[in-house]
């Protein structure tokens, strides 16, 4: 049909970071040669879906030319760095995003022809964007430094990667201590940087190693997992470390079975002591012990915030990651003037919303005004629930899909704030993401409750991820049925509220608790 010719083209901004004019270009050819809207990712980059064949290269070259950027497979390569978007001038904000952009320098791919490859079960480009290029840092030199130990392949155009790549496509994420706007366990590499507590110097980084969402369901061997404490490493060090880990992935993750390939198996496989030995072989020193840092909160950065030099920065939450104009809702057009009267510099979140920052304390009436003649609702009411959650494309976009999550989320949001009223708990906040497929684009395994689509109008439901985003659910039902999210969740929130410690969260109940204990008090449970 006449969706093989179309196209889904996903920007690649490490960081999440796009200046106006490259903001200006892409709402301009979603208008032109897109399907009219954009879609923010949970990666913090933009896609624009449904480009036809014959206009991808007018917009992937008009995209270069503005943004400097290089075009680059986003096959099994690093995808996006992501970053704790929030804009802070303080020196450990300021080290998480200057060094999300070095590694994803040092990781982008070196080839460069483009191809076209299949995605999602959708076509996809990718086009790389560079908002600031990484000033300081020899990154090549230290990339291309050999020390024998088999981390570069010199004869190989791509010198990390080598002739056949990785075996999975490898995720990096980087943030600061305390903030866990990223979901920074999910990733293959997570990267906390440690500062001097009274200087703010940069002293090294805390490594985790193995996150990663996708599952098949019914394949046992399949499963989400969240990212291992490896060490410690002086600053320094870093990009040798990083190297050996993708190097030890490189050499020695799955390349047989495709749906193992990703790091977290190889990790997973050999446990985290002797996965971080093999690090160190690739290294040549040992790597030392995790340091204790501030405890992990989870914060989406919504809202009007000080950046700590005088400007403001301002969160415009967006459901779902849909930039679009319906009606009287006419958040693209709102965007838009935004950019074009004050000229602001954005920064897409991991949670698929946006950031203006290095904002003028006296632009903030001019921008909440705007805001309003557009219909975009104030933060305050918004619904907390819908602040919490994520849905992925699915279903009409993705090839994947089983189900629906994006078109519907936004009734499940409605539906658990009805049943959340019902039952008295008005005040409950519950971190609630939905996919249409295993695959967990939109990261459900780490919610408090999710529901993966496992057939036409079919769930899975997980529970008990935690609030902070540090360990992953589990599964609890299979296939419930869309209209069942009332009579399935009723049971489980009794039991939550009669059993729940002062001031437990859902998720950390449930955890607690376990499947087989809400499973015996759901059987017995008589609805109210
Ligand atoms: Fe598609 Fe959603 Fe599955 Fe990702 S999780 S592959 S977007 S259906």
């Amino acid at each position: 049909g006449p969706k093989d010719y179309q196209f889904m083209l996903r920007l690649k901004q490490p960081a999440g970071e796009l200046p106006p004019d490259l903001y200006r270009l892409i709402d301009d050819l979603s208008a032109k040669h897109g399907q009219g809207d954009l879609r923010m990712t949970t990666r913090q980059c933009f896609q624009i879906h449904g480009i036809l064949k014959g206009d991808l290269k007018t917009v992937i070259s008009s995209i270069m030319n503005i943004g400097s950027s290089t075009v680059g497979a986003c096959g099994d390569v690093s995808r996006n760095v992501m970053t704790t978007p929030a804009p802070f001038a303080s020196p450990a904000y300021e080290h998480a995003r200057e060094y999300s952009k070095v590694f994803a320098h040092l990781f982008r791919p070196m080839t460069p022809a483009f191809s076209e490859i299949w995605l999602d079960g959708e076509k996809a480009a990718t086009v790389e964007t560079w908002a600031r290029e990484v000033e300081g840092f020899d990154v090549d030199a230290k990339m291309l430094h050999d020390n024998g130990r088999g981390i570069i392949l010199p004869d190989s155009v791509e010198p990390i990667y080598g002739t056949q790549y990785l075996p999975r496509k490898f995720k990096i994420g980087v943030t600061v201590p305390g903030d866990n706007s990223i979901d920074i366990y999910t990733n293959d590499i997570g990267v906390v940087v440690v500062c001097d507590e009274v200087t703010g110097e940069l002293q090294g980084f805390n490594v985790m190693v193995g996150g990663g969402m996708g599952r098949t369901h019914n394949k046992e061997d399949t499963f989400a997992r969240a990212a291992d404490h490896m060490g410690y490493v002086p600053k320094d060090d870093i990009i040798e470390v990083l190297k050996a880990i993708v190097a030890a992935q490189r050499d020695h993750g799955n390349r047989d079975v495709r749906a193992n390939a990703r790091m977290k198996y190889l990790v997973h496989t050999l446990g985290i002591d002797k996965f971080k030995r093999l690090v160190e072989s690739y290294v040549g020193q040992e790597i030392a012990p995790w340091r204790p840092i501030a405890e992990w909160k989870y914060n989406d950065w919504m809202g009007w915030w000080d950046q700590g030099d005088g400007k403001l920065f301002y969160g415009q939450h967006v459901d779902n990651g849909r930039v679009k104009d319906e009606g009287n809702f006419r958040l693209k057009s709102a965007l838009r003037t935004l950019v074009d009267k004050y000229n602001v510099h954005s920064i897409l979140s991991p949670t698929q919303s946006i950031i203006f920052r290095d904002v003028d304390p006296k632009d903030k009436d001019g921008i909440e005004s705007i805001l309003r003649e557009h219909g975009i609702a104030p933060l305050e009411e918004v619904d907390p629930i819908a602040r919490l959650s994520m849905a992925c494309p699915a279903l009409p976009l993705c090839g994947l899909a089983q189900t629906e999550a994006e078109r519907i989320m936004p009734s499940y949001v409605e539906r658990m704030r009805a049943l959340l009223d019902r039952m008295n708990l008005p005040g409950e906040e519950i971190l609630m993401r939905m996919t249409g497929c295993p695959n967990g684009c939109a990261r459900p395994y780490m919610a408090e409750l999710a529901f993966v689509g496992d057939g036409p109008r079919s769930y899975q439901l997980w529970l008990g991820g935690s609030p902070v985003l540090t360990r992953t659910a589990y599964p609890y039902m299979a296939k419930m049925d869309v209209d069942a999210l009332e009579s399935t969740m009723e049971p489980i929130l009794a039991m939550f509220i009669e059993r729940r410690t002062e001031y437990e969260a859902f998720g950390d109940f449930c955890h607690r608790v376990g499947a087989e204990a809400i499973e015996k008090y759901c059987s017995t449970y008589v609805p109210g």
